[in-house]
């Protein structure tokens, strides 16, 4: 039995440095930790001083771990490392970075323009219908875009405020 822990310990030791991503440095104190404690034992020797933070971190975690027993440890060091291995799988990391990288940017606002005069103050009049600018912009986005209601054969048209212009949408 405590063979097989120790050939389970030192297993998620190998495992613990192929991690597609490094873990948060507290998670790395614990890792050091609980493997120092699993074997060495209590923390010896004196707590580091001056400025080798690293150090004093280290041996306060390791510290901490004081009167644990080797083989709780152990078994603490194969979980944690389980855990890691779990929440970090190595195709779950490549598969969102790629899709951060993919995203397309957003298309800019379309402006909706009269194709004569260039006003925008247009207004769209579906078989005597008003509607808001949304509506437009969705009109305008081509028949797949267009306002549930108006869908089913009505012809939308576009009015220019400006210059009376009118116009079919999708039309060039
Ligand atoms: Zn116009």
């Amino acid at each position: 039995m405590a063979t097989d822990l120790n050939a389970r310990f030192q297993q998620a030791a190998a495992d613990s440095k192929q991690l597609s991503k490094r873990p948060d440095n507290n998670t790395l104190l614990k890792l050091y930790s609980l493997y120092k404690q699993a074997t060495a034992g209590d923390v010896t020797g004196s707590r580091p001083g001056g400025f080798d933070m690293e150090g004093k971190l280290k041996y306060d975690a390791w510290a901490k771990q004081k009167g644990k027993t080797k083989e709780a440890a152990m078994q603490e060091y194969i979980d944690l490392v389980a855990s890691l291995k779990a929440t970090q799988s190595p195709s779950k990391a490549q598969s969102s970075k790629a899709e951060s990288q993919t995203t397309p940017s957003q298309l800019p606002p379309q402006q909706v323009k009269c194709p004569l005069c260039g006003s925008t103050q247009i207004t769209a009049n579906p078989q005597g219908f008003s509607v808001g600018k949304a509506a437009i912009g969705a009109v305008l986005l081509g028949p797949a875009g267009l306002v549930g209601g108006f869908v089913g054969g009505e012809k939308i048209k576009i009015t220019c405020l400006n210059c009376g212009n009118i116009w079919e949408p999708g039309k060039e």
